[in-house]
């Protein structure tokens, strides 16, 4: 059952969202417990590949050029850097890396063709890899789709009417449409959104039923509350209520049995009681490591202290859909060799005696 019927309209929605929390919680718990593993909750990484000078406007994201705020550009990381962490993230316990890159869109420059590489790499290390690059067409979909890509996630914060509110450089179909290019090349969607940016909750309703309207709902639903950055338009908003967010993931949970409900930013500000509700009502995701993308996030002792406590198990890799297969990439191959051919071409030239160069006459002497 991908999406609950029993809950498929905006005011069945808000009435199960409004229940009282413990009702809502046991509710939640009782569709997990059905289409899960309880103990079970998969770690993520969050890497930041490309950090900051974004074009586009998102209010709550530190990393669009537009605003001042404390983080620094960064250009794109090399391949080996990325596989260098996506190796400590699996010794920390990850089975999933998210590779996040500031981008409006995705191009097709040497730059993509170095995220290519990477998730070929991170697949072969057989975790879960997760891309979020901005847009993106079906040809470039279809090429990480071929590279081993897992998952491609492309937020639509909030609901459509709020979308609005908070970006105006982009529109909400276009986001509909990149999440419809990865669903057509086969790769598994995430998609979900922020709470606590001013929307109502009729908003965060609203979130659902976009999803609700798909075709196929996400296999992945991240669960963000906004971290105010100072120097984004948001950096006033009031933080939530943890109690808002138990009841986001597990409305989240009822509706989208299948999914995986993951609870994402915002986790510092909640108590591991919070976090346990959090759990029990059907999040079955956390995102590991001391940094999401460029906000801070608990560390990795703190979260293994939380499973011992709890009394949770890591979730391996590949538990919710095989495992891609790498195939070459033959616009890589085809680089490559014309670079070698050009740098054949560079020896060639340089070692050959060019016109005007003065060869020495052999001469030989004798006594
Ligand atoms: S959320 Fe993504 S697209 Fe929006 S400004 Fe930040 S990096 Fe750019």
């Amino acid at each position: 059952m991908k999406v609950n019927t029993k809950y498929n309209t905006k005011e069945s929605l808000l009435e199960l969202y409004n229940k009282p929390l413990l009702e809502l919680v046991f509710e939640a718990a009782t569709v997990h417990r059905e289409f899960h593993n309880p103990r079970e909750l998969q770690m993520s990484s969050l890497l930041s590949i490309k950090t900051g000078g974004c074009p586009e406007d998102c209010g709550y994201c530190p990393q669009a050029a537009r605003y001042h705020t404390d983080v620094e550009a960064h250009k794109l990381m090399s391949v080996e850097s990325v596989l260098e962490q996506a190796k400590n993230a699996k010794a920390n316990g990850s089975s999933r890396l998210c590779m996040g890159a500031a981008w409006r869109e995705v191009r097709d420059n040497k730059d993509f063709d170095s995220v290519v590489e990477m998730v070929q790499g991170v697949n072969d290390l057989d975790m879960e890899v997760c891309c979020t690059l901005g847009m993106l067409n079906e040809d470039q979909a279809k090429r990480l789709k071929n590279a081993g890509l897992f998952a491609y996630n492309h937020n639509l914060d909030s609901s459509k009417e709020f979308y609005k509110d908070v970006i105006s450089t982009r529109e909400y179909e276009n986001r509909l449409d990149t999440i419809e290019n990865a669903r057509k090349a086969g790769i598994s969607v995430c998609s979900g959104g922020i709470i606590g940016m001013g929307e109502a909750i009729e908003d965060r309703v609203g979130l659902l039923i976009s999803y609700m309207e798909m075709e196929n709902p996400p296999e992945s639903i991240p669960i963000n509350a906004l971290v105010a950055v100072e120097g984004t338009p948001l950096e006033d908003q009031k933080p939530i209520e943890q109690w808002e967010m138990i009841r986001m993931v597990a409305t989240t949970r009822v509706a989208f049995p299948e999914s995986v409900v993951r609870l994402s930013a915002g986790r510092t500000k909640m108590s591991m009681e919070a976090q346990a509700l959090c759990f029990m009502g059907g999040a079955s995701s956390i995102f590991a490591g001391d940094k999401l993308l460029t906000t801070p996030n608990p560390d990795f002792n703190a979260d293994k202290e939380m499973f011992d406590i709890l009394g949770l198990i890591p979730k391996e890799s590949f538990q919710d859909g095989e495992k891609p297969v790498t195939h070459p990439d033959e616009k890589i191959i085809a680089r490559k060799k014309k670079e070698a051919q050009r740098a054949e071409e560079l020896a060639m030239a340089k070692a050959k005696p060019k016109n005007g160069d003065f060869e020495p006459r052999k001469v030989s002497v004798t006594n």
